[in-house]
């Protein structure tokens, strides 16, 4: 993949003469994704605060180079602490094949006194740790906010590798696999109010639509709340976030604030899982058009769409509603416990028609545990009503089913590929005739890796070591004849999920 070439604002380069902890902080996937996650802001600006410490970050794709940092092309070895933020199953082979080029030892046993000691955490691993522990040597389970300050204190206070390790396995939320001490319990930070935020955030000097502008273009990330009121029982963030917390009004104008005075952009990008859960949701976007700033909420739920909030959005610049259906009838809908109903998506779809919005995009699932074939013929039928009150594009986006660990469907297997195959097929002819309309799908191959990886356990690390060395689609494929291991059935085998899981021990 070509090097791009980047210049950003609101770096922080120190000379390292002067610190005691050197800490590469590590995207596995482009600069673009991960400078769109908050994570990165915030634990950059957050560990850069303090004076003994120099945080640079890595990105595997579009950078100078994998192994050299953004700030100063510092190689990855170099650090004391190297930390993943996995957002996504698959870019473990991502992670695996940035330690590997940068000399560092991939199987975390086999690391040395003077090597980094790798970290990592992420809604991924705080579900389930157990395919990647062969690779790292601790993990953050839950927030990390906190944690991390206290894992570079335990660098900083020990005389060596395994006494850092040591010290690190007494703290909660941080699972050290080679000294076990179970069970690990999340990590959760009650007051959102007293959590630092980041108001200096990097922004990429690029034109607009470049390859390197962050999802929501240069905007500060403010991050609304985090958990969900929700609890819907396949989704990973209304079970291991609970519970759901928000910041105040008043604190969260105080980080818009400040932010806009310290980062160069006139746009707001609201992080949380569901914006219109905030009481003032709506008086915050005022607030924020009165002040002439942008705005991007990417997260509404349906039902808690209004006339207003939709007006409001559109001034401050957004034309694309996001809805998630789920699924097409509101009998599945209800066993998932999303609790919202056909009428409520309907009223939503309408009000933006009246409002005048541009598009609409509304996310389903596929394959879903107690699903029939009329779910998904409702899905059409669903498409149809939206495309009879909207006059703008319609994207139905239909993904198939994950099944996530530490969730109430972690026992529900995946369906064969196959299947999944002829539910897309039966879809896409439902909809191919539907005006306006056009179906987006992930590769069910690609579902059926995450499914694997999500509910597997730790001799998933023998497969992930090969298919790092091929990369790709083809690499996990030639992994699992390799290694003998049936690593394309583990998330079909109904018979495992009845028995033992193997990430019980996080609580
Ligand atoms: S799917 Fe949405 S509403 Fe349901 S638990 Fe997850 S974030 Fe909350």
């Amino acid at each position: 993949m070509g090097k791009l070439s980047l210049t950003e604002i609101n770096t922080v380069v120190k000379d390292i003469r002067d610190v005691d902890v050197l800490i590469g902080y590590c995207y596995p996937s482009t600069y673009r994704a991960g400078m769109t996650s908050l994570a990165t802001h915030l634990f950059y600006s957050s560990l850069n605060r303090r004076k003994n410490i120099s945080c640079e970050r890595y990105f595997r794709y579009d950078t100078y180079s994998p192994i050299r940092s953004v700030e100063t092309k510092r190689h990855l070895k170099d650090n004391h602490l190297i930390g993943f933020s996995l957002s996504f199953e698959e870019d473990i082979l991502h992670v695996v094949q940035m330690l590997s080029e940068a000399n560092i030892p991939h199987i975390a046993a086999n690391r040395m006194n003077e090597d980094p000691i790798v970290i990592m955490g992420g809604p991924v691993v705080s579900a389930n740790p157990c395919p990647y522990e062969l690779f790292i040597d601790a993990f953050v389970i839950g927030e990390g906010d906190l944690v991390f300050h206290s894992i570079a204190d335990c660098i900083l206070n020990s005389e060596s590798r395994q006494d850092a390790l040591g010290k690190m396995a007494e703290l909660q939320g941080v699972y050290v696999p080679s000294i076990k001490k179970q069970p690990i319990k999340r990590q959760i930070m009650q007051n959102l109010d007293e959590l630092f935020h980041p108001t200096k955030q990097i922004i990429p000097d690029v034109p607009e639509g470049a390859k390197l502008e962050p999802v929501f273009g240069k905007a500060l990330l403010v991050e609304v709340g985090r958990g969900c009121g929700h609890s819907c029982k396949f989704c990973l963030v209304g079970h291991i976030c609970r519970p759901r917390r928000l910041r105040s009004f008043e604190k969260l104008k105080e980080i818009i604030t400040k932010g806009i005075n310290e980062t160069p952009v006139r746009k707001v990008a609201f992080i949380a899982p569901t914006l219109g859960d905030l009481p003032e949701f709506e008086q915050l976007v005022e607030w924020c058009i009165e002040r002439d700033l942008e705005i991007s909420a990417p997260s509404l739920r349906a039902d808690s769409i209004s006339r207003k909030s939709l007006d409001l959005l559109m001034q401050g610049g957004q034309r694309t509603l996001t809805i998630a259906p789920e699924t097409g009838s509101s009998r599945l809908r209800n066993i998932l416990g999303k609790g919202l109903t056909d009428e409520a998506i309907l009223k939503a779809v309408k009000l933006a028609a009246d409002a005048k919005w541009y598009s609409i995009k509304l996310y389903f699932i596929i394959g879903l545990p107690y699903e029939d074939e009329k779910d998904i013929l409702a899905i059409t039928n669903l498409s149809k009503q939206i495309a009879e009150i909207f006059p703008g594009k319609i994207t139905i986006s239909a993904n198939p089913f994950v099944p996530k660990a530490n969730t109430r469907f972690e026992r529900n297997a995946q369906s064969p590929i196959y299947i999944i195959r002829e539910k897309i097929r039966t879809l896409e002819q439902g909809i191919n005739n539907i005006p306006r309309v056009t179906v987006e799908t992930l590769d069910p191959r690609h579902a059926r890796i995450q499914a694997s990886l999500s509910l597997g356990d730790k001799k998933m690390g023998e497969i992930i070591k090969i298919a790092a060395s091929y990369g790709g689609l083809g690499g996990w494929r030639r992994a699992e004849k390799e290694t003998g291991l049936p690593f394309f059935a583990i998330a079909n085998n109904r018979e495992r999920l009845k028995g033992p899981l193997p990430w019980k021990f996080i609580q």
